[in-house]
Order: C-alpha cells, then structure tokens, then sequence
C-alpha cells in the first residue's frame, strides 16, 4: 500500500500570502493537506496531485430540521468545493473544545453522507496509557464514533482512514516509539476487521518530522503519517515527501 501523509495546518498560516508556497511544497501524489476553511479554495488552485482536507465539518449536511447554525460549514459545501478528506475527532477538538464520541459519531456520518473520506482521530491521554488503560479508551472511542456509520449501512461502502495520535505525543517532540505504534495500529487494525469487517488506511501521528518519519512508514503496519507542525516548514515539507515518495 502507498504510504500517504496527510498535513494538519491546524490555525496557519496567519495569512493567504503564505498558503501558497506551503501548499505548493505540499504537492505531491498521496499527499493530503488540511488548512484552515478560509484557505481552502485558494490552496486548491495550486494543488496538482496532493488532495484537498478539511479539518473540521459539522454534523448536519443541511438545515433540514428548520434549525440554523450560525457559524458551520458543512460536509456538502466542503465537497462542493473539492474537499475530498475531513479530519474528525481531532484530540485537540475533543479535549479543548468538547467534542464526545457521540458528536465525533455524527460527524462521521455525515462526512460519509456528503461524499466526504473520514481521518477520524483516535488517541489516549498521558493518564489513561499510565492507568493501562489505552485499549479501553481506543475501543470505546472507536465504537461510539463508528456506531452511526455502522447502523446507517455507509461503513462498509466508504473509504476511512483511522489516524492513532496519542495525546501526549502531539506537539510535545515526544512520538511513541515506532514499535509501539506499529503495534496499536495492529490493535486497532484487529478490532476493526473482527467487529466491523473493514480495513481502513491506518496512520499514525504525534511528534512526526522529517528526521523520524522513515522508523514509522516503512513499517507495514503504518500506511502513514498525520502530521502538525512539520507540515508548516517548507523545508520539513520537502524532506517528508521525498522519503515518501521513495517508499512509495
Ligand atoms: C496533529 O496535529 O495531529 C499532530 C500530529 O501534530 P504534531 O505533528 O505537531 O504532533
């Protein structure tokens, strides 16, 4: 399997000027970038190869219910604009700003529902690893986030990709060692297969740069990287996709 990388911009860059020279050194086949709403129909239009991430979308495609929602962005609009890939359940979402499983489970769905391919995040806190408690959490986590896919028939008939972030490997320059990464992907890979029949793309992510990427994508466990910060250097960029690319 190809191994891809997909580029969380998270809230960067701080203006348009610099959206296109990230997304051009970003551009390369199996790459995925995810910059903020506001930058992603400008960094379409210098994407030739890399494909187009939201990282973020809201649970209803439509105001169907007669309720508005001041301030979302839905699956169909990012779609409509040639998002192809959405981050759901980003640790970050779901630590600072409240996002439950049972939200992440409806954003799924309707990432699904609008043609969009799922990222959806999964990851245990510095506390629960300590408690032994890492596959409880990434069990839970994946059942209640899958569980409204499952009922509605679209899990098996959609791509997904499953990204392992531990939340204390993000951002921190502390990775999980590639081992032991290789072997929760193989976990969640096992859960998946046994419950659901399914085999989505598995990536890990947490503290990735140009200097350690290669100890994890080589692994055959690992389909790739989601990757924060490293994704924001145009020199890091280019690093990353050429040890990808030589993989690839
Ligand atoms: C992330 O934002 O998902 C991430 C993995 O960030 P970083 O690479 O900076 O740890």
């Amino acid at each position: 399997m190809k191994k891809t990388l997909a580029f969380n911009w998270k809230m960067n860059p701080k203006k348009l000027d610099d959206v296109y020279g990230l997304a051009e050194a970003s551009d390369a086949a199996h790459v995925i970038i995810f910059p903020p709403f506001i930058f992603l129909e400008e960094a379409k239009k210098v994407l030739h190869q890399a494909a187009l991430g939201a990282q973020d979308l809201f649970w209803k495609n439509a105001e169907e219910d007669g309720s508005a929602y001041t301030g979302e962005v839905s699956g169909e609009e990012l779609k409509n604009l040639g998002v192809t890939h959405v981050i759901v359940g980003h640790s970050e979402r779901r630590r600072k700003l409240g996002e439950t499983d049972a939200i992440v489970a409806r954003k799924l769905k309707t990432a699904m529902e609008a043609g969009l391919t799922p990222i959806l995040c999964v990851g245990e806190t510095q506390e629960e690893k300590d408690l032994g408690k890492k596959e409880e959490v990434l069990r839970t986590q994946l059942e209640i986030s899958l569980s409204l896919a499952v009922t509605g028939g679209l899990l098996k008939k959609r791509e997904l990709y499953v990204a392992y972030e531990p939340v204390w490997a993000i951002g921190t320059g502390i990775p999980e060692t590639p081992e032991d990464a290789a072997a929760t992907l193989i976990f969640i890979r096992d859960f998946l297969d046994e419950h659901y029949t399914i085999k989505p793309h598995l990536l890990y992510g947490g503290s990735v740069d140009s200097k350690n990427i290669k100890n994890y994508i080589q692994l055959e466990a690992v389909d790739g990287a989601l990757i924060g910060g490293a994704s924001l250097k145009k020199e890091e960029i280019k690093a990353i996709v050429a040890i990808a690319q030589q993989l690839n």
